[in-house]
């Protein structure tokens, strides 16, 4: 008999050689329905590999990442046995899972696909998912595995094969393909249901330009019909909230060639939408004891050696600017701490002093490859909501009980109520990878764990998650068609207020370290912009939209009244615009609508004379007509709410 302890701690006793499908089978039939694999001492196996020692066990379902991910490399296997069918010959490279679907990178020879012949491969792939064929593992010598991909002549699979330890080999067989793969699969193709080619690309084989270039085929599966529906349903909404598109739509941002790539253009609409949010943090910072200060967009290149940063990123960031001076090097500013360590150093502080919050919306520069370039979520140029807090270790859990009610205000005030967070802490089987001492780490992970608790957060903790210089707190947050963005962040750091020789006379008049709290509500503006707009689809809360309002004079004659009233509304801090062009008041509606202005304020012959306004907001069409008293109220008090 061996040992099988399952995740809820308990203990189970079976024959050795019991499979985690046995051990499903053994606590319900519902449950073995659903299983796709097993982890089995930390190591994800198939479900119904023999196992022969005592060990944990961890039954692996859809609702698992590594269920999910093992699904989806089953699902490759299952389109290449659809490919092979239909179009004999056809040569594998390799098929992983991907964070959503699967891809498998392919040699058609003198065949070109094209997704007119998407429907008639997943057609195929259902058939063969019909049969319900097992995915049989086997061993197999590297002299046997050679000969079988030399008799089947892909080269890829050969090449594969040279780099492997004999003994170390397996062949998976589901109906009548076999392929040289790792697993783990899951139990039978019957599980798949639903199976979508996405798209194609084309894909040099381990990825060198030198090389062969095979066809990549991205495709997606799932357990339900239904769940493939949802999933298309999801990315068509996806596509219409895409910032990069409504960013151009709204006219917030634009990238040009010339400036250089990856380096945003805020326009007038996406600024005062920038500005607004910045208000917005910088009054919360203020009333939370935070001092706003400003640092250069560049540094001399020792202050990123004294910090680390250079050896860290040097080779692989924008170079130094040289000046005419024999030596002297200057870096675009990769963070923002080493300037605000040395603002920190401008004066002696005490225990007293602290902490010391200095905030800075500060401009950073990092070099990202072009290809990872995106939209403003992954940029070369952008503005984090910085700030950095000095303080001393018994203050650690107060700031950082503080930080959390400002991340969380934050996302009450966007709209965000779906979120969870992240303790990173370090690995306590290996304490050398870190900096800092065991009693101020052990005080820092608990401030953080207790602090989270006492806000009610949602957590995951993960070890051997933090940076080598101090524990942290990621917020990860929802948006409204259910993406997980990670945003916000709070980060210990024992690092750099050594390498900066930070100092503060204790109360015992000796020197002293602060630990220094770096942390991001937002992340960065651009990033946090960008989520934002996906998140409400370009119809921002009232308080942020650049344009409240815009006024439609009905013809040419209430252009006085429009500016009349326009004014009076700039004097109430509420802003818009009139749209003088010579156009329908019909067509004037529609494209309000577009722009997504969320009040449009109709003026003609009876709004003039009665000094009234019609007002439609969008969305949600008429309002009535109200004076523009009452229209300011209605405004003012939704702003405050
Ligand atoms: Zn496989
Ligand atoms: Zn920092």
């Amino acid at each position: 008999m061996i040992s099988i302890t399952l995740p809820d701690g308990s203990v189970r006793q079976y024959d050795k050689g019991i499979t985690a499908m046995q051990i499903a089978l053994s606590i319900s039939e519902g449950l073995a329905r659903n299983v796709l694999a097993a982890e089995v001492n930390g190591e994800v196996w198939d479900a119904s590999r023999p196992i022969d020692e005592d060990s944990s066990v961890k039954l692996l379902t859809w609702n698992d990442p590594k269920g999910k991910a093992t699904y989806w490399h089953s699902s490759a296997h299952l389109l290449a046995e659809a490919l092979e069918a239909l179009y004999p010959g056809t040569k594998f490279g390799i098929g992983p899972a991907i964070e959503t679907g699967f891809y498998y990178d392919v040699d058609f020879g003198d065949k070109t696909l094209s997704s007119d012949d998407f429907k008639q491969i997943e057609d195929k792939m259902i058939e063969l998912a019909k049969a319900k064929n097992e995915y049989i593992r086997k061993p197999v010598s590297k002299a046997d595995a050679i000969a079988y991909f030399t008799e089947k002549d892909d080269e890829y699979k050969l090449d594969l094969i040279k780099d492997l330890p004999d003994g170390a080999i397996t062949f998976y067989t589901q109906g009548n393909f076999t392929d040289l793969c790792r697993g783990p699969h899951i139990p039978n193709t019957g599980f798949v249901k639903a199976a979508k080619l996405m798209s194609l690309a084309g894909a040099y084989w381990r990825g060198d330009e030198s090389r062969k270039q095979l066809t990549r085929i991205y495709g997606v599966t799932f357990p339900k019909a239904s769940e493939l529906t949802e999933y298309l349903h999801l990315i068509e909404e996806a596509k219409k909230r895409d910032h990069r598109k409504l960013g151009k739509e709204l006219e917030l941002f634009a990238f040009s060639e010339k400036v250089g790539m990856g380096l945003p253009l805020w326009l007038p609409k996406g600024t005062a939408l920038r500005e607004r949010l910045q208000n917005f943090l910088q009054k919360a910072q203020v009333k939370s004891g935070y001092e706003q200060v400003m640092t250069p967009h560049i540094g001399h290149k020792n202050l990123y050696i004294t910090s680390g940063h250079y050896e860290k990123y040097g080779a692989d960031s924008f170079q130094p600017i040289k000046t005419p001076q024999e030596g002297e090097e200057f870096l675009l500013k990769p963070m923002n701490c080493p300037h605000h360590c040395e603002i920190y150093k401008t004066k002696p502080r005490s225990y007293k002093d602290l902490p010391v919050r200095l905030a800075e919306f500060g401009t950073v520069y990092r070099y990202e490859q072009s290809g990872e370039l995106h939209g403003l979520t992954r940029v070369r140029g952008f503005t984090q909501d910085d700030a950095h807090l000095f303080c001393r270790p018994d203050q650690v859990k107060e700031e950082f009980k503080k930080v959390i009610d400002l991340v969380l205000y934050v996302f009450k005030a966007l709209g965000f109520n779906n979120y969870t967070a992240q303790v990173s802490l370090r690995d306590p089987e290996n304490k050398t990878k870190y900096i800092g001492s065991d009693e101020n780490w052990a005080l820092a992970e608990t401030a953080i764990i207790e602090s989270a608790a006492e806000k009610g957060l949602t957590t995951v903790v993960e070890l051997g998650e933090a940076a080598f210089y101090g524990p942290k707190l990621d917020f990860m947050v929802k948006d409204a068609i259910g993406r997980k963005w990670q945003l916000g962040t709070i980060q210990v750091d024992y690092n750099l207020p050594e390498r900066f020789e930070l100092e503060y006379t204790g109360s015992d008049n000796q020197k002293h370290r602060p630990v220094m709290i770096h942390r991001a509500p937002f992340g960065s503006m651009e990033r946090f912009i960008a989520v934002l707009i996906e998140h409400c689809a370009g119809n921002f809360p009232l308080w942020l939209s650049p344009e409240q309002f815009i006024i439609l004079p009905i013809s040419e004659k209430y252009e006085d009244y429009a500016k009349k009233l326009s004014d009076e509304l700039k004097d109430s801090d509420i802003c818009g615009l009139i749209d003088f062009r010579d156009e329908k008041i019909g067509r004037k509606i529609r494209d309000a609508e577009v722009k997504k202005i969320p009040y449009m304020l109709i003026v003609g012959e009876k709004e003039a004379a009665e000094g009234q306004v019609s007002v439609r907001k969008h969305g949600q069409g008429d309002l009535g007509s109200m004076s523009i008293e009452e229209f300011k109220q209605q405004i003012i008090k939704e702003i405050t709410v």
